[in-house]
């Protein structure tokens, strides 16, 4: 069962070859087996998918049910799921029960899905390894001594270990591509404000985005029809007429020009995954794609000015937890400022705390433009030489990740939080400009995977999934599964 796409599981459902009950216990007992591994879930919600999936299976009786009924899904717990635990991989929300569900999440409930849990991150979502959570590190399911990549990195390791079909996640800098890549999975970010971010705690409100992490494009299509749309209660949502986005999956790729930005192709990439990424190109030159060399001149000032953007944003969005309202309180605090302080000391982990100071400082008075202002006319270059890209090329392609899946504490925020930051130099320019971009397995470096990152201008996403559709129908790397989780096993 594990082993079948989204679309696979729709018609195995409607045909009644199985019944979602059967499927959902089918993956919780996965989960049991496997997880304790890859600690990929902080939450499991074993009795809600039960009733989930019977009230789906009575929905497939009635001949009511959509495409998605009756199929499991994970949730990052970053969104808020009503009734069941919503930390952020945070003590500061050990304690927190949502009191509502995001919109995603409403949406995902409303196609009559099954949620089999949270998954694991990087606390409130800052960083890239999952090592920043609070309830311990998600492993990579293709090597447990390595990060499965962050800030979604449970999502990714969970669908890479077929613990569920898809899971959601969310991506301020490249928190869904970066961990698809690394654990050989498909992944998408939106054009900015495609997706509610309503329920979605917020990181850095400019550039978080939500979207889908799954086995394949197809299913990546199938989940945005579900996931994206205007939401009044967001107010940067856009509106906009809703899209199927599975209508040019099986377009064919002639006339289409593909720009090679060459800052990503520089001597700081790995040889091998540049070999891996070239022959990817060449597979879609051979589908009819066209390649054209572009620049993108200021992409080394990306990490700079999202490590000024990013940190600013936070530190306003998570001065709403005080311990007075919700999550985390010291105990016998000696006045207001003790019971701020000290909630906020002992519930906010290392990294947490390094960006709230770093963008309370790039904030204050006098700095404001020396820093803050500074990144956002940085900002708007970024945006601009992809304007100007997108004038002579239909998508962008490159690398996910200049590495593959590294081991544990080899970039630790804590010995050197620069290195990691470094490690999201392709994906963070996408975000600036808040642009859809990809990531997709392109194949195994010394038994790793390396992702290919596709990048769309403004509202493209329908092309992207497109392209990498056709690719997947040509090869065959987004089939491979880390050994230890096949069947059987
Ligand atoms: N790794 C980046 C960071 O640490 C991006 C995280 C994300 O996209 N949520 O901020």
């Amino acid at each position: 069962m594990h082993n079948k796409t989204l679309a696979e599981l729709s018609t195995a459902l409607q045909d009644k070859e199985f019944s979602s009950e059967e499927l959902t216990r089918h993956y919780l007992d996965r989960i049991q087996q496997h997880d304790p591994s890859i600690n990929s879930f902080i939450t499991v919600t074993e009795d809600l998918a039960i009733a989930q999936a019977q009230a789906a299976d009575q929905q497939i009786a009635s001949g009511n049910a959509g495409t998605l009924t009756g199929i499991p899904l994970a949730q990052k717990d970053i969104f808020c799921t009503n009734g069941v635990k919503t930390s952020c991989a945070s003590l500061m929300l050990d304690n927190f029960i949502a009191p509502y569900d995001a919109t995603v999440v409403e949406k995902i409930n409303d196609a009559g899905m099954v949620m089999l849990g949270k998954t694991n991150m990087d606390e409130f979502a800052m960083g890239s390894t999952t090592e920043s959570s609070y309830y311990g590190d998600a492993k990579n399911p293709w090597d447990l001594e390595r990060v499965p990549g962050g800030s979604s990195g449970g999502s990714a390791a969970a669908v890479a270990a077929q613990l569920t079909p898809v899971a959601t996640g969310t991506d301020t800098g490249g928190s869904i591509r970066q961990p698809a890549a690394l654990c050989g999975i498909t992944g998408i970010k939106p054009t900015y404000g495609t997706v509610s971010r309503y329920g979605m705690i917020a990181f850095a409100s400019s550039l978080d985005q939500g979207g889908p992490m799954t086995r394949t494009a197809e299913d990546a299509a199938m989940m945005l029809n579900v996931m994206t749309g205007f939401d009044e209660k967001d107010a940067t949502s856009i509106e906009r007429d809703s899209e199927d986005y599975t209508r040019s999956l099986n377009n064919k790729l002639d006339g289409l020009t593909i720009g090679l930005p060459k800052e990503y192709f520089s001597d700081d990439l790995d040889s091998d995954i540049a070999n891996v990424i070239d022959t990817a190109i060449k597979e879609v030159e051979k589908l009819g794609a066209s390649i054209k060399e572009i620049s993108l001149p200021n992409t080394r000032l990306s990490i700079p000015a999202y490590y000024v953007i990013a940190p600013a944003e936070c530190s306003s969005n998570l001065s709403r937890m005080d311990g007075v309202r919700f999550g985390y309180r010291c105990e016998d605090p000696k006045d207001l400022y003790d019971l701020y302080a000290r909630s906020r000391g002992e519930a906010f982990g290392e990294e947490v705390k390094r960006r709230i100071m770093i963008g309370t400082y790039a904030l204050s008075a006098g700095y404001y433009d020396a820093y803050y202002l500074k990144a956002q006319q940085i900002r708007r270059l970024i945006s601009d030489d992809f304007k100007k890209a997108f004038l002579d090329v239909d998508v962008i392609m490159g690398p996910t990740s200049p590495s593959t899946a590294f081991k544990f504490g080899e970039l630790s925020e804590d010995n050197d939080p620069v290195s990691m930051y470094l490690a999201d130099i392709y994906t963070i320019s996408v975000n600036l400009a808040g642009l859809p971009g990809m990531s997709i397995p392109a194949g195994l470096v010394k038994g790793l995977p390396v992702g290919l990152q596709l990048i769309g201008n403004y509202f493209q996403e329908a092309k992207l999934l497109n392209i990498a559709h056709q690719f997947q129908q040509a090869t065959d790397h987004h089939q491979q599964t880390p050994d230890s989780f096949q069947e059987g096993k």
